[in-house]
């Protein structure tokens, strides 16, 4: 097998390493603060016959030991209440220890299990800058923010070796691209034999992050640094590289009280780290059973010397992010909150954005627009010039509601929501119409769609029945999990 051998010097407990290595991983997940607490969910998913196990240090972690049904396959994954993340890997962002109304930059971010854990830490009140130059993983980044509601996250797409400069941040997180050798009891391809060109150069490009973030973070910002392999040379080398160039402008700190692991390593292979390298952690897959993690908590005191190669902010044009005349806000505000009788206050306290055909609404005050920018919060209105295509009466003619703006947004939904069984809701995600229930009042055009007494999306009403406006994505999954919950509980 193995690797990993070269590590039995250095791992605390190898028989118990080696033991945890050949055991499969249990699930854990993460409650969403923006949408329930560790308690209801706790609740909710018992009921369906899960048996939760909440970790010693966040109360919002839960092991789940021989889930009945694959824990993202539930209606409430699907409504955004948990992220499916192991128990190690929410360790660095109770490092970083991000607080309320702060700029937090996530910089290698997809697909988004840590950037969505700093919004929801955050309350989901300040900016949080998830970025990642990976296309298809940006994809999974903004379906998890969609899906979690977090409104206060800007996604970019960059080198985050270049990402560019303006106001620093309060804290960065360089969750770096690594030969994740903590994930071998996930993934059989993590267990081949590394080789040290592999590993020297991911370090490169893992020092060249680490540098970056120290860069874009503010004198006093805290930078937290981590990797899922247990190759010093890409974890304590790669610190202790960037300590030593920084001369004294970067100081290693302790992590928070309370969290598992061991000190890292002072020495490997002949090379001596810096003696403040037993304050950062390393967490091996027996500790938690889980995978293995390593976390440095770092402090900029003062700028590096490198800092001042920070290319300029582009500025306000960048991507096209327009503010959109207000009228059009208010139009499409007043036409959302009358068609689903909504009170005043909902959509309240948010700032649009237009791009393309898309209305966008966040949180964020000061979104840092930019060439590299691909979204802003949540889009909540495509917006249809001409002919709408699903046209709707009142001012919500020519633009339609997402289904994120129906699920996060119109929970208080009074007017034209149309309820609907597990049959009528299953008919409608294989794609047929069905007729509306008898005792709603519905008119035609947008309906909110809400099942178990949540709304979950946009519908449509015309002549010839009810139908979903849900993307088709979204209404696979959400076909899936039903299908599986019934599965459950048909199940002898
Ligand atoms: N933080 C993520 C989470 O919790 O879901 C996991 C990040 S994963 C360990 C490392 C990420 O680094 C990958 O998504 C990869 O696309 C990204 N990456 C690779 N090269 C990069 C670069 N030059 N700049 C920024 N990110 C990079």
């Amino acid at each position: 097998m193995f690797g990993l051998e070269r590590y039995r010097p250095i791992v605390d407990d190898w028989e118990a390493f080696r033991a945890a290595l050949f055991r499969p991983q249990p699930a854990t997940i993460r409650a969403n603060a923006l949408k329930t607490t560790p308690e209801a969910l706790r609740r909710a998913l018992e009921a369906l016959g899960f048996a939760l196990t909440p970790a010693p240090f966040d109360p919002a972690l839960f092991t789940i030991d021989a889930p009945p049904i694959p824990p993202g396959k539930t209606v409430l994954h699907w409504l955004g209440h948990f992220y499916v993340q192991e128990a190690a890997a929410a360790l660095p962002v109770l490092a970083l220890a991000p607080e309320p109304e702060e700029r937090v930059l996530d910089l290698a971010a997809a697909p988004g299990g840590k950037t969505t854990q700093i919004a929801e830490r955050m309350g989901d009140r300040g900016l949080v800058v998830g970025n990642d130059p990976d296309g298809a993983r940006l994809q999974s980044l903004l379906a998890n923010v969609y899906r979690l509601g977090t409104t206060a996250v800007a996604v970019t797409r960059q080198d985050g070796r270049r990402l560019s400069g303006g106001r620093p941040f309060d804290r960065v997180l360089v969750d770096a691209p690594c030969t994740a050798e903590g994930n071998v009891r996930r993934r059989a391809g993590a267990r081949r034999t590394r080789s040290p060109g592999e590993h020297r150069r991911l370090a490169a490009l893992q020092t060249a992050l680490l540098e970056r973030g120290v860069a874009l973070a503010r004198d006093g910002g805290v930078v937290v640094y981590s990797t899922c392999t247990f190759a010093p040379e890409e974890n304590e080398a790669v610190v202790d590289a960037v300590v030593r160039k920084a001369g004294g402008a970067v100081r290693i700190e302790p992590l928070p009280e309370g969290l598992p692991g061991v000190p890292g390593l002072e020495a490997w292979e002949g090379a001596r780290y810096v003696p403040e390298m037993v304050l950062t952690r390393r967490i091996y897959p027996h500790h938690l059973d889980s995978g293995g993690m390593y976390i440095a908590r770092l402090r900029r005191l003062a700028p590096p010397p490198w800092a001042d190669r920070l290319p300029p902010s582009p500025g306000a044009r960048g991507a096209g992010l327009e503010r959109p005349d207000p009228a059009l806000v208010r139009a499409l505000l007043d036409g959302f909150r009358d068609r689903f009788g909504l009170p005043p206050t909902a959509l309240e306290g948010l700032t649009f954005f237009v791009r393309g055909g898309d209305v966008w609404a966040t949180r964020l005050a000061d979104v840092p627009d930019g060439p590299e920018l691909v979204a802003a919060g949540i889009r909540l209105f495509r917006l249809q010039p001409g002919e709408g295509k699903m046209p709707s009466p009142g001012p919500l003619r020519n633009a339609k509601p997402t289904s994120f703006a129906l699920l996060h947004f119109a929970q208080e939904a009074r007017a034209n929501v149309a309820d609907v069984d597990a049959e009528a809701l299953l008919a409608l995600l294989e794609g047929r119409r069905i007729a509306p229930p008898a005792a709603a009042a519905l008119e035609r055009g947008f309906v909110a769609l809400r099942f178990r007494g949540t709304v979950i999306g946009l519908g449509h009403l015309d002549a010839d029945g009810l139908r979903s406006g849900l993307p088709r994505g979204r209404a696979e999954d959400l076909r899936a999990a039903l299908l599986e919950e019934r599965a459950l509980h048909e199940a002898p």
